[in-house]
């Protein structure tokens, strides 16, 4: 078995890793480098084997720096299938045509400033018909753990990773022994998902490493937290802005923000999920209840629930989403995109980071270089569509919202699949660092930080 790592070696996006086992050639992910790995054309570099040679893609779950490439990889030629669970497939085709139309957008941005260089026009990474092409190889599989035959003997398994909603660890059986790769691995306790499941053992485990240095602060704490930036700014008059991922996140803010709601300790105040891909999302996470855990499955069959109670709006047009800029105060907006790199959320940052009575809550990872990243590290003042804005919000970052394991879950889920062979990907360079001597400490392998393009023989 030959593994290629083609994204996410030495970075947290990019997912993608080619394995060459059985005559077969499998691809775990095709995702987006995303963030500050954004600039530096990695996404329009050719991929480093042919798109015709796969034959299968199997998908971990539907966020983009996994999934963002599909809609490429088949435009260079791919036409072989595309396995993942239901929800993930639902999810990606929302996840990906909001991205085709942000690729469009850009490459009409580029091409604008290439011509006033005179330049040639600059392409889009991908457009709508490579999405409609691409969503027609999704095969989606029912629930989690059953074998599913691929070709030669081979077979893969989804294993729930807990990390957002059906997202999974995906399990290849071949003849050169069984390889497992996490996927993102979830946290544990977390509202809605259900916690992951005991892994299988495996003989080579491809595990991610975003937390893999640090532990988290629990959720209880994050939620007080959350509780409290929605009572200082309301109270003061300001209004609260939440930078949010559409997808998972969002649904785990409004999930805690009705608990408050409920318990009565929510101020008077409107919550707006300004994010018509969050709210799409959202209908989406609405017919999966069945993946939900015991206690989400109980709050979501009730009426009202954290989808639909009196104090909650989804603003959808534009022109709705800029009436909120004209309130001074008593909102809290749930807007995208989550490292503030784009999307409505960047609006609201320019009408509210100059006010003394408003505030940000950070709920997510902040990749470098983004907006996000500036804001959580105290910059006094950003650049915003050009215009200098100082910064007067009081910003808080809630690290305990994270949908990752942190090195304490990644440990014991690694003690679990008994590995001989152990990959780290998934992480930035420090903390796979970190991450190694870790595990080399408490298990006994010593693990491989993957390598970009690199090729290992197992
Ligand atoms: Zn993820």
């Amino acid at each position: 078995m030959k593994i290629t790592f083609c994204g996410a070696a030495g970075t947290v996006t990019g997912s993608c890793h080619l394995i060459d086992v059985d005559g077969l050639r499998i691809l775990l992910d095709c995702g987006l480098f995303q963030g500050a790995h954004e600039q530096d054309q990695s996404n329009q570099a050719p991929f480093p084997f042919d798109a015709k040679s796969i034959d299968f893609v199997l998908l971990s779950h539907a966020h983009l720096d996994h999934a963002g490439l599909l809609p490429r990889l088949v435009r260079d030629g791919f036409s072989g299938r595309i396995l993942s669970t239901r929800p993930t497939a639902e999810i990606a085709r929302l996840m990906l045509a909001d991205s085709a139309h942000l690729q469009v957008e850009d490459a009409a941005y580029r091409t604008r400033k290439a011509k006033r260089r005179g330049e040639p026009s600059v392409p889009p990474l991908y457009n709508m018909d490579d999405v409609l092409r691409c969503v027609e190889l999704f095969q989606s599989v029912d629930g989690y753990d059953a074998a599913i035959s691929l070709k030669n003997g081979v077979t893969c398994a989804f294993h729930d990773a807990g990390h957002i909603l059906g997202s999974a660890c995906v399990e290849l059986r071949t003849s050169n022994g069984n390889l497992l790769f996490s996927g993102d691995l979830g946290n544990g306790h977390r509202p809605i998902v259900r916690d992951p499941s005991v892994p299988p053992h495996a003989d080579v485990v491809l595990v991610e490493s975003t937390y893999g240095d640090r532990q988290h602060r629990t959720l209880e704490e994050s939620v007080a937290e959350l509780d409290e930036a929605i009572q200082t700014v309301i109270t003061r008059g300001g209004n609260l802005l939440v930078p949010s991922f559409a997808l998972e996140r969002t649904q785990e803010v409004l999930y805690e923000i009705f608990q408050a709601w409920q318990g009565k300790s929510l101020p008077h105040c409107k919550i707006y999920v300004d994010s018509p891909l969050a709210t799409s999302t959202t209908r989406v996470f609405e017919r999966f209840l069945d993946y939900f855990d015991d206690e989400g499955r109980r709050v979501f069959a009730a009426r009202p629930n954290p989808f639909e109670f009196p104090a909650l709006e989804y603003v959808e047009t534009m022109d709705e989403s800029k009436r909120l800029n004209a309130q001074p105060g008593g909102s809290v907006i749930i807007a995208g995109s989550g490292m503030c790199n784009g999307g409505r959320i960047v609006h609201h940052l320019r009408h509210n980071l100059s006010n003394d009575k408003a505030g940000v809550v950070f709920v997510g990872y902040q990749a470098a270089g983004t907006l996000g990243r500036m804001l959580v590290d105290g910059a006094k003042s950003v650049h915003i569509f050009g215009e200098s804005v100082a910064v007067q919000a009081k910003i808080w970052t809630v690290n305990g919202f994270s949908s990752h394991a942190d090195q304490l879950g990644l440990i014991d889920w690694l003690k679990e699949t008994s590995a001989k062979r152990l990959f780290l990907v998934h992480g930035e360079p420090a903390t796979l660092e970190d991450f190694r001597s870790v595990i080399t400490r408490e298990l006994s392998v010593e693990p491989h930080i993957a390598v970009w393009k690199e090729t290992v023989d197992v």
